[in-house]
């Protein structure tokens, strides 16, 4: 079966489940992307920063696959010394769309927002006109806060698209979520498997997984889906890369949602966004 899509609020289709690439050397990129493509996939999530830009664009280009079949994110790095200006977020984007060898994303993300630097709302004026040029198909945020999103909101006519931020069963976001949804931003979720730690050996996960037949990272996937979540597990065994697309011929009963929603312990693996810097 085929991958759900959610529609963002600019009417561009975003598929469900992507796979997310960070942490993937730039002479592996190439190869894990191509599994991933190969299994089905068809959106990729990179960043400026995770350095396989080029790698990743390589599998994309070389794929055979029409290119308005990808869903192509990638992410502006503003988190360096300089305070951001429109000349150097478009150089950046620039650079990104040259070393991804495409002419246009589908989404281009604010990887942190950097509050203290009071430097978000010029780069958002500048992928407002990103937008306009039709060079990425859509823009939002990445580890933005309701506050951060509520003077974005304030300041600015475009809403973002998507808002990516840490969520997995232990640090299930019900407020940001409630929040973006209030405001027509759709959720993205990143670690989305808890960066595989602990919680796929957590026993909830474990037994509901044996009751469909799946494993407990299919359950977790498969409850990012029916929740409405977008999701972008990571990894590089093909193996694994094929376990976490099948996620979509198996549904999770009411029993087992709940006990999802129970397992929220409310605490990070990633850095607090209110002060990332
Ligand atoms: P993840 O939750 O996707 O976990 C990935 C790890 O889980 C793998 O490295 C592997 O160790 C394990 N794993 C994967 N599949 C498994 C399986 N089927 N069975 C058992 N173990 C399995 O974590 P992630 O890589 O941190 O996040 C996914 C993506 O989210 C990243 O690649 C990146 O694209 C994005 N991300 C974005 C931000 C941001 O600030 N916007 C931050 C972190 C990650």
């Amino acid at each position: 079966s085929k991958v759900p899509t959610i529609t963002l609020n600019n009417g561009v289709e975003m598929p469900q489940l992507g796979y997310g690439v960070w942490q993937v050397p730039d002479d592996q990129a190439a190869e894990a992307v191509s599994s991933a493509l190969e299994v089905g996939y068809r959106s990729i999530d990179t960043a400026a920063i995770y350095e396989n830009e080029e790698g990743t664009g390589k599998a994309l280009t070389t794929s055979g696959i029409p290119r308005d079949e990808l869903f192509v994110t990638t992410k502006l790095w503003n988190s360096a010394s300089e305070t951001w200006t429109r000349d150097n977020v478009l150089r950046e984007f620039d650079a990104s769309l040259s070393k991804l060898g495409l002419d246009y994303v589908d989404l281009y993300l604010i990887h942190w927002p950097r509050a203290m630097r009071d430097d978000y709302l010029t780069i958002w004026r500048t992928f407002a006109e990103i937008a306009e040029s039709g060079r990425a198909r859509a823009v939002g945020v990445s580890n933005f806060q309701p506050a951060h999103l509520e003077r974005l909101l304030a300041e600015s006519p475009l809403v973002p698209a998507v808002n990516q931020i840490e969520l997995h069963p232990y640090f299930q976001q019900a407020g940001l979520r409630e929040f973006d949804a209030r405001h027509g931003i759709v959720t993205e979720a990143w670690s989305p498997l808890g960066q595989g730690r602990g919680l796929l050996e957590d026993p909830a996960l474990v037994r509901i997984g044996a009751k469909h037949g799946k494993s407990a990272a299919q359950v977790v996937l498969r409850w990012h889906l029916q929740v409405g979540n977008v999701a972008i597990p990571k990894s590089v065994t093909p193996s694994r890369i094929r376990e976490n697309f099948d996620v979509l011929g198996f549904e999770l009963d009411a029993d087992d949602l709940a006990a999802l929603a129970g397992l929220d312990k409310g605490t990070r693996l990633g850095p607090d966004p209110d002060e990332f810097d």
